[in-house]
């Protein structure tokens, strides 16, 4: 609870020096409280931002209310699901850009001897580097689309 206390007292500080330093009104007049949120225990050592990110999105959908408990299964093939889905949503949020592989945002692979070898979606027009995705060179007739247009998001709820 004292771990809670002061988190809640540098967010009320935050706020009031993004209102000092940049004029913004919003959130500056929040009484922020300290408090504590049951959650399911991690099992492993590796999916600590799983975990964080699952919390998170619980509170962000319950928002104003805030949750009592936050249940995640911890099991490693949930925390398999949860990073796959993780990934479809950054990718679907992020901005195309033509350069930029949209896997690694990068436009070469680092320390890669190899060339690149980039594929695009015929869908969306994304590019990515083939290494990125792992998979191999499709065949030259083959339509290819990436994972996002595979998996529809209005598919998913
Ligand atoms: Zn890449
Ligand atoms: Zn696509």
């Amino acid at each position: 609870m004292e771990e809670a206390r002061q988190a809640a007292r540098k967010f009320g500080q935050y706020f009031k020096m993004r209102h000092n330093q940049h004029g913004r009104e919003d959130w500056v007049n929040i009484q922020w409280k300290p408090a504590t949120i049951q959650h399911t225990f991690q099992r492993d050592g590796v999916s600590c931002g799983v975990f964080v990110m699952q919390m998170a999105k619980s509170v962000v959908e319950e928002f104003p209310r805030i949750p009592q408990i936050v249940k995640i299964n911890p099991t490693k093939k949930q925390m398999c699901q949860y990073r796959g889905q993780m990934a479809l949503d950054i990718l679907r949020g992020s901005v195309l850009r033509d350069e930029y592989c949209s896997v690694c945002g990068l436009r070469d692979l680092p320390q890669s001897k190899k060339t690149c070898v980039w594929i695009q979606c015929e869908r969306c027009q994304r590019w990515f580097h083939l290494e990125c995705l792992k998979i191999a060179i499709p065949a030259k007739d083959v339509q290819w689309f990436c994972v996002l247009c595979l998996n529809p998001a209005d598919s998913q709820a």
